[in-house]
């Protein structure tokens, strides 16, 4: 399956990245889950962005619930 790499990405408060909080997967300025809104367009912390490769225990529980019923309903 493609997690897509530069989509997940850490949430920006104020200009500043979270230390403390997942991956939340962002597909447009805001993320899957409701919780995050940031400009995707100008921030870089995507696990792309920091080489990380993609594991569960990174990301959001309810964006990477959303995303596998998203990609379920792709044909
Ligand atoms: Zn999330």
């Amino acid at each position: 399956m493609n997690m897509d790499p530069q989509h997940w990405c850490l949430p920006v408060y104020d200009g500043r990245v979270h230390p403390t909080v997942k991956f939340h997967y962002f597909a447009t300025e805001k993320s899957l889950c409701g919780r995050h809104q940031h400009d995707i367009d100008f921030y870089e912390t995507s696990m792309q962005d920091c080489e990380i490769s993609f594991s569960s225990d990174e990301v959001c529980k309810q964006c990477l619930k959303r995303f596998l019923n998203l990609e379920k309903s792709l044909p």
